[in-house]
């Protein structure tokens, strides 16, 4: 799989792929990562890559004619790549698209910044817009990299352990609902007086899992009512 990430900003996005289980999936070459500036496909003296509002209003926007260069070349040279926008105003991005979205070949994160994207953008260029979340972020930065890692331990292989997807809150369904995942506890079974729920250290599997079944609906219910 590849992403391509096209940002004003690459710092921002580079260093989280240095370490950990994304590091090792670029290692095993199930990773491969790309970065465009659209500053260097302007065509104007100063580099400049935004404007003011047609029509007025407070801030500046992300103009067209560098980022039509920038995303012609990409789909010149990668007919196949798929182009998401994260974007404030669009759908939410859920576990259902990180696992759909984990079997494509390619996916380019376009992110916006100032007060975002001249909307001609990305009518011409977007396969997909998501959110991810009800707020306003400085820019789409680290919208992409968010999106990009719950993508990317979908990929077969990135994971060491890929029963760990499974057992993850939005993988189980209830009433046809994602439900959360039960709490988790690990070793000592008592710390600070605080014990483990007795029911997971009896050693019978289908009573565990009844349990934890139970604590799902009631966190689900609790959080996500
Ligand atoms: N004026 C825009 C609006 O009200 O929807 C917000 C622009 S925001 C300051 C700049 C960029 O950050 C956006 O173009 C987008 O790429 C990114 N962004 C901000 N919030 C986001 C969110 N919740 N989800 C995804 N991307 C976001």
């Amino acid at each position: 799989m590849k992403f391509s990430f096209v940002t004003l900003f690459p710092n921002l996005i580079e260093p989280y792929f240095e370490d950990s289980i994304l590091k090792k999936a670029i290692e095993k070459k199930l990773l491969e990562l790309k970065f465009y500036n659209p500053r260097e496909y302007t065509r104007n003296k100063h580099n400049k890559v935004d404007d003011t509002l047609c029509g007025g209003g407070a801030g500046q926007l992300m103009f067209p004619q560098p980022l039509f260069d920038l995303l012609d070349t990409i789909k010149q040279q990668n007919p196949n790549a798929h182009i998401v926008f994260p974007l404030a105003a669009a759908k939410p991005f859920r576990q259902n698209d990180a696992k759909r979205l984990a079997k494509k070949e390619h996916i380019v994160f376009v992110s916006g910044r100032y007060e975002g994207i001249d909307e001609r953008v990305i009518e011409k260029y977007a396969n997909e817009v998501f959110s991810i979340g009800d707020y306003i972020l400085t820019g789409g930065e680290l919208a992409s990299t968010v999106m990009s890692d719950a993508i990317a331990r979908n990929i077969e292989g990135v994971l060491g352990n890929s029963d760990s997807l499974e057992e993850e809150s939005y993988n189980h369904y209830s009433f046809s609902k994602p439900t959360l995942e039960a709490p988790s506890f690990t070793k000592p079974v008592i710390f600070q007086n605080l014990s483990v729920p007795s029911e997971l250290l009896k050693g019978n599997h289908a009573k565990i899992r009844n349990f934890k079944s139970k604590l799902s609906k009631c966190k689900t219910q609790y959080f996500r009512p």
